[in-house]
């Protein structure tokens, strides 16, 4: 347990930063895509070659996929940080409550022996 809790909130912050942006691009891309489509319908009865909007889609396509598997990714990240960062948080002698790293017995926040099995606390 070397990071501490205040590097794991802001490595937090961050993640859920980056997965707003992701989520920007996605909605970016979601419209541009729309674009595109409509402009591919309109060659289409123009009857221009759609070959290279379709493409274009295509691209899109891959493109959205893959922020969506990273979002997803992040939202996994984002839920594993946030419950240890809960566990830390009730483990924390900040809170006022420590536990005896021999028993695993709570004790008071200043104590120096553990009141159950005796053993060193600082
Ligand atoms: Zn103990």
């Amino acid at each position: 347990m070397g990071e501490s809790i205040d590097a794991m909130k802001k490595r937090l912050e961050f993640m859920k930063n980056e997965r707003q942006q992701k989520q920007a691009e996605l909605e970016r891309l979601a419209k541009e895509s729309k674009s595109t489509g409509t402009r591919s319908f309109l060659h289409a009865i123009l009857g221009d070659n759609i070959a290279t909007q379709e493409l274009e889609l295509q691209h899109m396509t891959t493109r959205a996929e893959d922020i969506k598997s990273q979002i997803r990714k992040l939202d996994f990240e984002i839920q594993q940080l946030e419950s240890d960062l809960e566990n830390r948080k009730t483990t924390s002698p900040a809170l006022g409550r420590i536990f005896c790293r021999y028993c695993g017995v709570e004790n008071e926040t200043d104590a120096i022996f553990c009141k159950k099995c005796g053993k060193n606390m600082t």
